[in-house]
């Protein structure tokens, strides 16, 4: 369950660190349970591919029920027995902090795992790896401030409500964002829970990185546990558990839908945070330069493949054959190629799958009747790449225009009204995200709260910070992560009465 030596050699060309290389070769890779690296109860594999390149390089342990039930198990223990619950505020605190240090120190190594088998370039990784530690800086500092209330109660009787970790959170994680693990697993811990990680089957190097720092900055054993293996076995024997209390699920609305229905024998609590097709919208007044280069931007980053990715861009009339020339200019000289080259802007997808989704979705929009103004087409023959291709043309109705696609495909829909903009904005099933570019305040207000979203980003977009919620309404899900919102998911409220007269 390492990397293969044949594989390593095709690394030379790579400038790969030393920490990545070191754990490519001395690792195993295998679930983490009671602080220990073990292979499946059934010894089962899976292959890791390299979407840059397509060649497997690397078997991970495959887990099965067996392996599901052992690392619940292992959390309910260590969560019933009190080894981290019971922690002092300010001891938890401190081996948070620690495991930030920790996170700091293993830049290289997150990095180049995330490019390795998330095919993710390298400003990318590096913001996610950054944006890890800074939700373990933020979270770090909330055990020393949870705290109860006393209500206002009838005179003969005190009420205390204080407020108490859950129990043994699942955190399934997506592709998408492999070094944003941490930000996963910490709010929970930071409440005192224990955590069982499920990664996605395409990228779970980082994840067992993250779980022994976990244990290296003093979370005892047990506490944050890991197990690798598809969703629809390992996913779906976490979201069964009679031991599981709490699910955050971060995926398609597709197996959001599964993984409601799968919790509903065992009622558990449920955080969604599901796809999107969030909408920019353009108004003719907007600072141009920027709005093209921000949406080019959020609608190419990690080659689509992510959940607030700008894909309906609506333009003003007046103002849209000047901004699409524009954003066409700015992305056609984008540089195509591995994470590991320095100046590659654009990486691969993430699989031949996610590829032929994506060229699905592309001859859709020609055959509905859009126009292709960059684009469309897949890039190389090697790997898993796909040119950014911007659709003109566009009708709301169209297919392209309504589904997620999860990939470099951007639908430009024009408008003549603010009126007309805001209901083609709300018209479809997400409510993640969206984007208004204007300088009058007014418009930018009346935007922001007609706009049925989680998220109103004006003349800026994808800002991400840890003290601010994030998730979306409608079929993109409920529940939020990240500021307050997260500890209020990992914590229950509970009422103490006291009779005193
Ligand atoms: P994608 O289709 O892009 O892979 P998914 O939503 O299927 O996205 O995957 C997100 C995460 O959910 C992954 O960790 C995956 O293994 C997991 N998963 C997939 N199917 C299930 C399921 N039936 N129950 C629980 N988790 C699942």
């Amino acid at each position: 369950m390492r990397a293969t030596r044949a594989f390593l050699k095709t690394m030379d060309e790579w400038p790969l660190s030393q920490a990545a290389t070191n754990f490519l070769v001395g690792s195993e890779f295998g679930h983490v349970i009671e602080g220990e690296v073990v292979a499946s109860a059934s010894g089962e594999t899976m292959a890791l591919y390299d979407p840059a390149t397509g060649l497997e390089f690397a078997r991970c342990a495959a887990g099965g029920v067996e392996d599901v039930d052992r690392a619940v198990r292992s959390a309910r223990q260590a969560f019933e027995d009190g080894r981290w619950r019971n922690l002092d505020a300010q001891e938890k605190e401190r081996r948070l902090r620690r495991l930030s240090v920790l996170l700091g120190q293993s830049r290289d190594l997150l990095s180049d795992l995330d490019v390795l088998d998330g095919g993710v370039v390298q400003a990318y990784s590096a913001f996610i790896v950054q944006f890890g530690i800074d939700t373990v800086d933020y979270y770090s500092g909330w055990p020393t401030k949870l705290h109860g209330s006393m209500p206002a109660a009838p005179h003969d009787v005190v009420v205390q409500q204080v407020r108490e970790p859950v129990g043994v959170c699942a955190v399934i994680s997506p592709w998408n964002g492999p070094s944003a693990a941490p930000c996963g697993i910490v709010p929970a811990l930071a409440c005192g829970n224990s955590v069982v990680l499920k990664p996605a089957e395409q990228t779970p190097l980082t994840a067992i990185v993250v779980a022994k720092l976990c244990l290296e900055a003093g979370i005892p054993p047990g506490v944050v546990n890991v197990v690798h293996g598809v969703g629809e076995i390992v996913g779906a024997a976490l979201v069964a558990h009679p031991q599981v209390d709490a699910i955050s699920f971060t995926g398609s609305g597709e197996t959001g839908r599964r993984i409601q229905a799968a919790a509903a024998p065992t009622l558990k609590r449920l955080s969604m945070e599901l796809g999107g097709k969030s909408p920019q919208i353009v108004f003719d007044d907007a600072d141009l330069d920027a709005a093209a280069a921000t949406i080019t931007g959020a609608a190419w980053g990690h080659s689509g493949q992510v959940c607030t990715a700008g894909t309906r861009v609506l333009i003003q009339r007046g103002i849209h054959d000047e901004l699409v020339a524009a954003m066409v200019e700015k992305s056609r000289s984008i540089k195509i190629g591995s994470g590991f080259r320095a100046d590659t802007q654009m990486g691969p997808l993430i699989s031949q799958e996610q590829l032929d989704r994506v060229s699905r979705y592309v001859g859709l929009g020609r055959a509905e009747g859009a126009h292709v103004a960059l684009g469309g087409a897949r890039q190389g023959d090697a790997g898993y790449f796909h040119q950014p291709t911007i659709f003109t043309g566009v009708d709301n109705r169209m297919t392209i225009a309504r589904e997620e696609i999860f990939g470099p495909v951007m639908s430009v829909i024009p408008f003549d009204t603010e009126e007309e903009a805001i209901a083609i904005a709300n018209d479809t099933e997400y409510g993640l995200a969206a984007g208004v570019w204007t300088r009058d305040l007014s418009r930018a207000h009346r935007a922001s709260q007609a706009l049925r979203v989680g998220t109103v980003w004006v003349n800026t977009y994808q800002r991400v910070n840890p003290s601010i919620p994030y998730g979306g309404v409608k079929q993109s899900g409920y529940g939020r992560s990240l500021g307050a919102a997260s500890i209020d998911h990992y914590t229950e409220l509970k009422s103490v009465w006291l009779k005193i007269r």
